[in-house]
């Protein structure tokens, strides 16, 4: 993969950011989508952060291969220390577990003041950076789920302006699917969530295995619970 043969995944990452955004990538690693993003006019400047020296040195290097010094500096620190208020519009944060991700946006939180879009891609647990932006009134404007070699992603893109898309009765469930997936009922989406289901009916049949102490009962009509809910969301 290069700049200009980008991972589907990544294409649809860049998708999501506006023309002409001044951008952070976040755990760039080769800075492939900052790179791709200058050369195709989306971005006039980026700050492709890192916190890891191998990752870093390979972003540098992308950068100087390409002649970019001018539009991309690359900056090692964790998270969003390398980004200054005032900097940037945009932020991509994508390849990491969705905990990271929410983590790096609560430890950043003061960074996120002049910031009009966040592209954030987990790659397990979109649910807990669904749970960071509505806790920080950030509002989902688009969601996105791609198939790639075998891997389904999630790409999840937020405003600052907007409204909830969640609904009262169904929040939880639409935490854990996604309330705009959920909506679009897409074949891959239909496809994770039967491979989740599949996988959550194994544990209960392990349950029915184990003693049947208070908490494997109560942990068995949990899952039965949601098994279910999900279920009628596929139907
Ligand atoms: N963003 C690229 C992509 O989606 O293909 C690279 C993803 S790579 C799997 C994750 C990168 O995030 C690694 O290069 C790692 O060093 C970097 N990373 C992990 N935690 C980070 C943090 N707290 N701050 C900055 N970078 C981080």
């Amino acid at each position: 993969m290069n700049e200009s043969n980008l991972s589907k995944r990544l294409l649809q990452v860049a998708e999501q950011i506006p023309m002409g955004s001044r951008l952070a990538d976040i755990g760039s690693d080769h800075a492939y989508l900052p790179c791709y993003a200058l050369k195709n006019g989306m971005i006039t400047s980026a700050i492709a952060g890192e916190v890891n020296h191998g990752p870093f040195q390979s972003a540098i290097e992308q950068v100087k291969k390409l002649n970019y010094q001018e539009q991309i500096t690359v900056r090692k620190g964790n998270g969003l220390e390398v980004v200054n208020k005032g900097e940037v519009d945009v932020i991509t944060i994508a390849g990491m577990g969705g905990p990271l991700i929410a983590s790096i946006l609560e430890a950043g939180k003061e960074k996120l003041g002049d910031i009009k879009r966040l592209i954030l891609q987990p790659n397990v647990a979109a649910n807990q950076i669904r749970v960071w932006l509505e806790t920080n009134s950030w509002y989902l404007i688009n969601e996105v789920i791609l198939e790639e070699d075998g891997i389904i992603y999630e790409i999840l893109t937020a405003e600052k302006c907007g409204e909830s898309p969640y609904s009262e009765d169904n929040y939880q469930l639409e935490l854990l699917l996604g309330p705009l997936l959920m909506e679009q009922r897409s074949d891959i989406f239909v496809k994770k969530w039967t491979t989740e289901l599949n996988e959550w009916r194994k544990i209960v049949s392990q349950f029915d295995k184990a003693k049947q102490t208070e908490e494997v009962l109560m942990k068995k009509q949990e899952l039965l619970m949601k098994i279910k809910r999900v279920e009628e969301v596929l139907q």
